[in-house]
């Protein structure tokens, strides 16, 4: 069921843009019916053009941290805009974001702005062979780093919905630089490097998966994975772009650390949060291997919108307000709505798993998952109709979820009681649609 604006406006853009869309997991491919064609959003609200209110619980998939269009985040924005576009020149607020996040995170001393998070992990990827020599990368089955050639091979979320192995137009060539392993099996770790030795230039990892669902790793996994590149000549990639500055100040490399599991990965890649909503994504790590891109060594890499005046101002205001109270606020709002959520489930008889990395969760759907998700084929088995059902009603509800089983729910600190109300009153019915 949907509104007749939707209606038309989703054949209209069928007419002009493949699938209607700029990004295929907005199609509602996997859950079905009218995608929402959103006219505002303010706080933990997005607003459709037939003018229905929804709590909002894809947050833009992570940036709106602090709510949808914050009034510092918009003053700064506006404040900047007015000052210019885009200058393709250097500004002093591109160092201000820098040192913002080499403040933060203690084994980053140096920051390579780019536009997405693909971008920043084509070029982390790029920066590792050019370090090491060595033109083989490992990644992990069910993780996403973006849609680059080289790393859509069981990319999670966005091919999961639509049932595709990887991507048609990926040269064999291409994919052949990439293995992928199972997340979460040390055993595997260890052979993919006696199969290779001397080749592997890196391995890249989510930080915590949460592009099939969230999968956290196991306590001790990802100091695992630093140890073994280590010891191997390879460098580690954490990938951040979507953990980064929202499951904590550090990201959940911070979380790790806090907790005692230390190891030091070679790069980082941020996105998301990094830009507060304004496409603003970072490569950043270890002077020594940050120093080998150009202009100071030979790795190339580059962008006329690259650290622009804008996105950097809205990055900027946003990473300065997510302050202590900020995270408090997200892991408390978090807490609450899984409990909502489980109980509302349990009521029903629906069988199920919520599980979380920090703030970020996802619900797995049906018994042949309720005992828990280690890896991307264990999440393959979930039983997505039920969260079909489940998205229907809530969105008939008012309420805006990730339109995919395999995609994390996000909440920002403008959820506050009254949004939480509003999920809460539409639970019942919902877990009541899953159940059947
Ligand atoms: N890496 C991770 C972990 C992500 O979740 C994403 C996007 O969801 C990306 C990389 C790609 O970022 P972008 O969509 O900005 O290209």
């Amino acid at each position: 069921m949907s509104g007749g604006h939707n209606e038309d406006l989703f054949a209209r853009a069928r007419r002009a843009m493949p699938g209607g869309v700029s990004s295929p997991v907005r199609a509602y491919g996997s859950v079905g019916g009218t995608p929402r064609f959103l006219e505002s959003a303010h706080g933990a609200y997005v607003v459709d053009a037939d003018g229905r209110e929804y709590v909002d619980l894809i947050a833009s998939w992570g940036p709106a941290i602090l709510g949808h269009a914050h009034p510092e985040v918009i003053e700064a924005v506006t404040d900047a805009a007015a000052r210019g576009l885009s200058f393709g020149a250097s500004t002093p607020a591109e160092t201000l974001l820098a040192e913002e996040i080499s403040g933060r995170v203690a084994a980053v001393e140096r920051v390579r702005f780019v536009s997405t998070g693909t971008e920043a992990t084509m070029t982390a990827v790029r920066l590792a062979r050019g370090v090491t020599g060595r033109d083989l990368i490992v990644k992990f089955s069910g993780h996403y780093h973006g849609h680059s050639d080289g790393l859509l091979a069981q990319a999670g979320s966005g091919v999961a919905t639509l049932a595709l192995p990887g991507s048609a137009g990926v040269p064999e060539a291409i994919a052949a630089q990439t293995i992928v392993v199972p997340y979460n099996d040390p055993a595997a770790i260890a052979e993919v490097f006696a199969r290779h030795p001397g080749r592997i230039a890196a391995v890249i990892v989510e930080a915590a998966a949460a592009n099939m669902g969230v999968v956290a790793p196991e306590p001790g996994f990802n100091a695992l994975l630093a140890q073994t590149c280590h010891d191997n000549g390879a460098l580690l990639i954490l990938d951040e772009v979507l953990t980064g500055f929202r499951v904590g100040p550090a990201g959940y490399w911070g979380v790790q650390q806090q907790t005692g599991e230390t190891y030091a990965p070679d790069l980082f890649t941020y996105g998301k949060v990094i830009g507060g909503g304004l496409p603003v994504a970072a490569v950043a790590g270890r002077a020594e291997v940050m120093d080998l891109l150009a202009p100071v060594g030979p790795v190339y890499q580059a962008g006329t919108l690259s650290g622009n005046p804008v996105a950097v101002a809205a990055g900027l205001a946003t990473l300065r307000r997510a302050d202590a109270a900020v995270y408090a606020a997200l892991d408390a709002t978090s807490a609450a709505l899984q409990a909502e959520v489980g109980a509302a489930l349990e009521r029903e008889g629906v069988p199920h798993v919520i599980q979380t990395a920090g703030n970020l969760f996802s619900v797995f759907w049906g018994a042949p998952v309720a005992g828990g998700v280690p890896d991307y084929e264990t999440a393959t088995r979930q039983e997505s109709f039920r969260y079909a059902a489940f998205f229907h009603e809530m969105l008939a509800q008012g309420v805006s979820l990730p339109p995919s089983a395999f995609e994390a729910w996000f909440v920002t600190a403008s959820h506050d009681a009254d949004a939480l109300s509003r999920i809460a009153a539409a639970l019942p019915a919902a877990a009541r649609a899953a159940a059947s």
